[in-house]
């Protein structure tokens, strides 16, 4: 905890006063009876504690909830301008507010809890965090059950005016829907903006295929990019169909006219284990994450050996790969020491991980990684 790791697991608490409820202030002392932290308690969770303070006694009220939000603004101060209005800017532990996650889609702001610990606090930290705008609530699966009982759906608007469907944000100056009441996450994939932004650049020209698409982020990037064919994979039809609507959005840009963009509905592992009829000069491949567990870490290994196998063999001569990885059980040595492996006779032209608005301070909240690499002639 000194240190400023924000769990406290259930296995390392030597004592309690009482049983405590989720969401109550959980105090911490040490062995020597000194105050050590305070925290989000959870009776449920193996995750007992969850860090909100740590150093001297201190009163944790409206005051101190403000400066902690506008810490993690300032955080984010000048990495955004007005071209790019969909951002996170609160992630969780990393920004002190852990278990919690705030992210703005153009005017519409939506929170996302992934402990019951912060059930009795929503609407104080509502008030606090998005007191004008509109604000959405989602709720990670596992405590869906438990907050209906205190009366929060998942999708509910706790501020603002009702809205139907999707929103229209911008991303460098690209216009895409997020699907805020059902998407994955909060609605989009955030976290991608500068691969999308990396791979774009490196697009002119080529026939690019998107596996794992979702709403088509790459494949819009690389059509913006001059690419002259596009193909979107994915299992999901609703994504595909978030995709074409994508482009759909962005036709005032020339290149995206002129790009010719498909889309494929496929399992990407039995499309790719298929024999190969085309060959691409770019490929991006970014799974869901296929460790979910600890447990499901060497299967997810496998598996993205077989999706980079695959993928491989339809990459054209130079060609360029780009491969993601989202499982924070795979580490990014482990990941790219796979990758390199699989692929020595391409040239590696960089790595890269969090952006600047998913910042991760300790161990366990790293989980993106992206390895960028070139057939040579
Ligand atoms: N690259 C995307 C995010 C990918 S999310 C972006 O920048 O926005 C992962 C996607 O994989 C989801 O859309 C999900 O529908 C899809 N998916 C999951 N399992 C799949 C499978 N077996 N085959 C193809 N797509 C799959």
């Amino acid at each position: 905890m000194r240190g400023g790791h924000p769990w406290v697991f259930s296995n390392s608490v030597r004592e309690q006063n009482r049983a405590g409820e989720a969401g109550e202030f959980a105090v911490i002392f040490d062995r020597r009876d000194k105050f050590l932290a305070i925290g989000l308690f959870d009776p449920e969770s193996p995750i007992r504690v969850r860090i909100l303070h740590v150093g001297k006694p201190c009163a944790i009220d409206a005051d101190w909830w403000r400066a902690r939000a506008e810490a993690a603004t300032s955080r984010r101060n000048g990495l955004f301008d007005n071209l790019t209005t969909g951002y996170r800017l609160i992630n969780g532990e990393s920004d002190g507010w852990p278990g919690l996650v705030l992210d703005r889609y153009d005017e519409t702001f939506v929170l996302k809890i992934y402990t019951a610990a912060w059930l009795p606090r929503v609407k104080q930290i509502a008030d606090i965090l998005a007191a004008k705008s509109r604000l959405v609530l989602r709720l990670s699966r596992n405590i869906q059950e438990q907050a209906a009982r205190v009366g929060f759906q998942e999708g509910q608007i706790l501020r603002g005016t009702p809205l139907d469907g999707t929103v229209t944000f911008l991303e460098n100056g690209l216009r895409f829907e997020a699907e805020v009441f059902r998407g994955q996450k909060t609605g989009f994939f955030l976290d991608q903006r500068e691969n999308r932004r990396k791979a774009g650049a490196l697009a002119n020209g080529r026939r690019v295929l998107n596996i794992f698409s979702y709403t088509g982020g790459f494949s819009l990037y690389a059509a913006v990019g001059g690419a002259d064919s596009v193909l979107s994979l994915d299992i999901s039809e609703h994504a595909l169909s978030g995709a074409r609507r994508n482009f759909a959005l962005n036709q005032d840009h020339p290149a995206v006219v002129r790009c010719q963009h498909e889309t494929i509905q496929a399992d990407a592992f039995k499309w790719l284990a298929a024999k190969p009829i085309q060959k691409f000069d770019m490929i991006i491949l970014d799974p869901p994450s296929l460790a979910k567990r600890e447990s499901e870490r060497s299967v997810a290994i496998g598996a993205y050996g077989k999706l980079i196998e695959g993928a491989l063999l339809r990459l054209a001569p130079e060609g360029i790969f780009i491969a993601a990885s989202c499982s924070a059980h795979v580490s990014a040595d482990d990941f790219f020491a796979l990758t390199r492996k699989l692929t020595p006779e391409l040239e590696e032209m960089e790595t890269t991980r969090h952006p600047a608005d998913h910042p991760a301070t300790f161990p366990e909240a790293e989980y993106l990684k992206c390895i960028y690499l070139r057939r040579r002639r």
